[in-house]
């Protein structure tokens, strides 16, 4: 294994799933599962396109009950290749026996291969070499080559190369019960010489996409003149070429793919502009050779250097991290700057979560905020263009402001399923996860942090202080006064941990005071505040009248964030909830004695006829998540202000007392712990970090990621070294740094933007490197540790540590 290539060395049809997912690959406009160009939809393969918003919505009759999906549509498979050799059977790799399997996602390039040496029935011994690309800048093409080499055998050599649109949604088992076809054919058919075209459209949405194919062949470099047989039916096209292979020679087929939607910018018809770039792209190495510069321009950016301690350098670790970044990536490249999408929890990798937008974008943000701001600006577009949707939830559910959904498709209405089937109890359950209005805060937090980094003051202008204002509003029409206490309160809600979505017993769903929520809650008053003293007065001005913002609503919100209500445990713990510490214990030991694993331990405790409502176990990090996105500083300076106390020891005391009582059942749970660990307890959060490593790669979770990667969970992992151990935090207008490595790291490398400036950062235990490049921007302020420093362009500091 290098550091830059994911490798498989053999065919093992139970992971085929797991590596399609994990060869995916893409541009942020669309993307492809790494799936056998000859393989077909069933137990072993399954391959998938997916195009950026490409969302469908269909009926289902559940339990008596009718629901309505918004699913990321399988759009029609483009990599349909396949042969066969002297007029034997189609080329399938279960059928042959392998002699050598090599698999290859190449990381720099953005490039996936496979050469496969087989024999089959008849002793033909032959060669199959694949590279294919979705091309990260031209983002409507993409492209596969493939070779084939008579090892020991001459005859006639069929090749078929198509389209098909003959697809449903059917990559995720839990949801085979629920209506999945998507699409209809509207065209197929052969066009000009060596190409073919389909063209359909979602059922409900109306989204027409449009594929044309141009295949070609080559032998020693020169174009081969075959006519193809055309086999057209209604929801797929292909071409089938023969020729004759003499022993020892090989033929290349080149298929270049353009896809196009009605939805695209700057195109007349989608049908049209897909033949028209099909037939003008250039050939496999003309693709390949721009694609490969642009990924190497953005491993400039984005790549991650790291020393280990013992001197040893650990291949594997990287090349994890190149894989989480190369997917990140993939799923928010510079193309969705002129997109109109957000980052779905499971990139475009799978069907898990339907393509849906959650909360995840803030584990996904910092990595691409402080490198290319332009597709941060963008996540934060499909936000603000769905913020009159969230005012008519906000408004539906009887409060004010907007309220955005948990989970988020096409037009910004709640997504989230209202039942879920629980695959251990065989049960569907009622699905209460749209409580998670915590989701709000995080839109906030994200504007707050591009802002930080960008001193993009126009864009804040323009569309983020309305979305700040407006989710400010939404809290404040949230709150109840409980006049005992003198304090504000935030009902019926959830936290982040999934587990508890009501009290033992209760009738309604919900949670009172929820720690996490209430205190992002006081957090975006608190910004929503400030922005008069950022913005110029005229905007200022402009806003209030446009959404009515009198001054005793900013009152009221002052009083608000000064006064919401944090609930403690007897002991001084923070408590998740109100009324949590009343919760039983859970034996845990029993639970971890019964079961191989609990990550999933609410599917376990409703298949027993329990729920985990009653005990004090959670899924993930719920009020630790405050210590992830919150240096101490800012932490104590926000209880200060709600009169809370906030000691040295708070911070430890909590990790200890609830990462006891957590089983990691979501991925993002791993990579906050490690975090929050990461000044108190080295050798624990190393530990935590190296298995966040593995969710997806090691598929953790047993089954997840071959339905769609965990994106929060992969940026999460580059985000631990990035602002955790390089101590990254942008607050009261300066970048801080204050680098603590881990015990296992000599040195890490990084390079990032900072309003205008780029920086590079080095840092080793005992001191940080900062250089910044030539650029006209103005001098920065810099606080590493407790020092502040003005760096210009060209600089380079030291700082001993
Ligand atoms: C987690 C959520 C997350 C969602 C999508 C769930 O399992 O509990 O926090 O937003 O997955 O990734």
């Amino acid at each position: 294994m290098t550091s830059w290539a994911l490798v498989y060395e053999e065919f093992v049809p139970e992971q085929e799933a797991l590596r399609e997912a994990l060869c995916a690959l893409g541009n942020g406009y669309f993307a492809a599962r790494g799936a056998a160009p000859e393989s077909e939809a069933g137990e072993i393969h399954y391959p998938g396109t997916y195009l950026a918003g490409g969302y469908n919505r269909l009926h289902t009759e559940i339990s008596g009950r009718t629901v309505e999906n918004e699913d990321l549509v399988n759009l029609p498979n483009w990599l349909p290749l396949s042969f066969r050799i002297r007029g034997g059977n189609w080329f399938n790799l279960h059928a042959v026996e392998i002699l050598s399997y090599h698999q290859q996602l190449d990381l720099r390039q953005g490039v996936l291969s496979r050469t496969v040496r087989f024999r089959d029935h008849e002793g033909n011994q032959t060669r199959v070499s694949q590279r294919r690309l979705v091309h990260i800048r031209d983002f409507h093409l993409a492209a596969l080559e493939t070779v084939i080499s008579a090892e020991n055998w001459s005859g006639p050599l069929q090749v078929r190369s198509g389209l098909d649109g003959g697809v449903v949604n059917a990559g995720v088992e839990r949801y085979q019960r629920l209506s999945n076809k998507h699409l209809q054919p509207l065209d197929a058919q052969a066009i000009g010489e060596d190409a073919v075209f389909l063209k359909v459209e979602t059922s409900q949405s109306e989204l027409g996409v449009a594929l044309a194919a141009r295949t070609r062949l080559y032998r020693r470099g020169a174009r081969l003149n075959v006519q193809p047989r055309v086999i057209e039916k209604p929801d797929r096209v292909a071409q089938e070429f023969e020729l004759e292979l003499a022993e020892g020679e090989d033929v290349t087929i080149e298929k270049i793919v353009a896809m196009f939607s009605s939805r695209d910018h700057a195109i007349s018809e989608c049908g049209l502009a897909a033949k028209e770039a099909a037939a003008d792209a250039g050939d496999f190495e003309e693709l390949i050779e721009s694609h490969v510069l642009v990924w190497d321009q953005l491993w400039r950016h984005f790549d991650l250097e790291l020393e280990h301690a013992a001197g040893a350098r650990e291949n594997e670790a990287e090349m994890i991290l190149r894989l989480h970044i190369f997917h990140l990536l993939q799923t928010a490249s510079p193309a969705i700057k002129d997109l109109d999408t957000g980052i779905p929890a499971r990139g475009l990798h799978g069907e898990a979560y339907r393509g849906h937008i959650f909360w995840d974008e803030l584990f996904a943000f910092p990595i691409l905020n402080l490198r290319m701001p332009e597709i941060t600006r963008a996540v934060l577009m499909y936000r603000y263009r769905r913020l009159e949707a969230a005012r008519a939830a906000a408004h539906a559910a009887g409060y004010r402001g907007a309220m955005y959904p948990w989970q988020s498709g096409s037009d910004g209405r709640e997504e989230s399923q209202t039942l879920h089937l629980n695959p251990r109890s065989g049960r569907w359950v009622p699905d209460n996860s749209r409580l998670q209005r915590h989701v709000n805060a995080a839109i906030a937090y994200n504007v707050w942090q591009y802002y930080q980094v960008t001193r993009d003051l126009e864009f804040l202008s323009a569309y983020g202080a309305e979305m700040i204002l407006e989710i400010a509003r939404f809290w404040a029409s949230m709150v109840s006064f409980n006049p005992e206490l003198d304090r504000y309160e935030i009902r019926g809600v959830m936290g982040p941990d999934e587990y508890h979505d009501a009290y033992p017993d209760a009738e309604e769903p919900g949670l009172d005071n929820n720690a996490y929520t209430n205190v992002m809650a006081a957090w975006v008053l608190c910004r929503a505040l400030e922005l008069p003293e950022v913005l110029a007065k005229e905007r200022w001005r402009e806003l209030r009248e446009s959404i009515e913002l009198r001054d005793d609503e900013l009152q009221h919100w002052d009083e608000v964030s000064r006064k919401m209500r944090i609930a403690f445990h007897e002991d001084g713990i923070i408590s998740q909830f109100e009324g949590y510490h009343e919760l039983q214990e859970l034996d845990w030991a029993a639970y971890r004695e019964k079961y191989d694993d609990i990550q999933r331990l609410d599917r376990i405790l409703e298949a027993e006829g329990d729920t985990p409502n009653r005990y004090r176990a959670s899924k993930q990090a719920d009020v630790l998540m405050l210590f992830y996105l919150f240096s101490s500083e800012e932490l104590g300076e926000l209880f200060e202000r709600l009169g809370y106390p906030f000691h040295y020891d708070t911070i430890p005391k909590n990790i200890e007392y609830y990462i006891r009582r957590t089983s990691h059942g979501s991925t993002l749970s791993r990579v906050v712990h490690s975090w929050v660990l990461a000044r108190s307890d080295r050798a624990a959060s190393w530990r935590l970090f190296t298995q966040a490593l593995q969710s997806d790669v090691g598929d953790i979770q047993g089954g997840t990621t071959a339905e769609g990667i965990h994106v929060g969970a992969m940026a999460g992992t580059v985000d631990i070294l990035q602002r955790g151990h390089m101590g990254i935090e942008t607050r009261r207008d300066l970048l801080w740094l204050n680098p603590s490595l881990p015990e296992e790291l000599a040195c890490i490398e990084m390079h990032i933007r900072f309003r205008g400036h780029s920086l590079t950062l080095i840092a080793t235990k005992k001191r940080l490197t900062l250089r910044a490049g030539p650029s006209k921007a103005e001098p920065v302020r810099i606080g590493v540790r407790e020092q502040t420093l003005t760096v210009a362009a060209g600089d380079t500091c030291e700082v001993e540590l």
